[in-house]
């Protein structure tokens, strides 16, 4: 089948992401040491474990990671983390929520290229006025023939999608370099995936149940593959 729409992810697929929230981790790890030992506490554990367990109370994105290092510093410093500390923690979150937008490299005449010749939408996740402003900072919004926000990248988000658009999966390819989110809902309704790995991933995002080699699943190293991998799905 021909593919018909290509879906892009834009966080670390468009745009850096991880990178500023790994940034507000590091931070929050100094917070704590005037607290506790953070290397016999293991902080970045306890930060990565109360996050997961928030997903499904606040989503994805860096308010969440805000009140979860509230939650945390709260917790492992026994309630001892002083009201200065827990601002400090709120400029972290909302450092990341301000950075610039910057795209990866290659990836405007990438985007610009599968979109001469397909139907594109971008589907991502994340605070709802953060994706946005991504969105629009981006400059390359008005490629896509519809943008996505969801809560949950999952083949029931694919699926609502792909029905609008009245798309059969076999015609559809996602590109995302999280191998959870953008490639194993898709591949399991019957779709393509191209993954594009980034130098940083969040260890949630790092657990997927896609065999290695799936046959509807190409690996590009860089933007620059991109336009090919697609003419080669399908
Ligand atoms: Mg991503």
């Amino acid at each position: 089948m021909m593919i018909d729409l290509v879906g892009f992810d834009g966080d670390d697929t468009l745009w850096h992401s991880e990178g500023h929230f790994r940034r507000a981790a590091a931070g929050f790890e100094q917070i704590l040491g005037r607290y506790v030992d953070v290397r016999d506490a293991a902080v970045r554990t306890r930060l990565n474990a109360v996050q997961r367990a928030n997903l499904a109370l606040f989503g994805y994105g860096a308010m969440s990671m805000t009140l979860s290092m509230i939650e945390t510093a709260v917790e492992l410093s026994d309630g001892r983390i002083g009201g200065r500390d827990i601002q400090r923690l709120m400029e972290l979150g909302k450092a990341v929520l301000q950075h610039p937008v910057e795209l990866l490299p290659g990836i405007r005449a990438a985007v610009e290229a599968v979109a001469a010749r397909h139907r594109i939408v971008l589907i991502t996740k994340g605070d709802l006025l953060h994706q946005e402003r991504k969105v629009a900072a981006c400059g390359l919004a008005h490629l896509f023939q519809r943008i996505e926000i969801v809560s949950e990248k999952d083949e029931a988000s694919y699926a609502r999608v792909l029905g609008e658009f009245a798309i059969q999966p076999a015609a559809f390819v996602m590109v995302g370099n999280s191998m959870r989110s953008d490639a194993e809902p898709v591949v399991a309704l019957g779709g393509w995936a191209i993954h594009m790995p980034y130098h940083v991933t969040w260890e949630h995002e790092l657990e997927h149940g896609v065999p290695a080699g799936h046959p509807r699943v190409l690996g590009v190293q860089g933007a620059d593959q991109i336009a090919d991998a697609v003419a080669r799905c399908g």
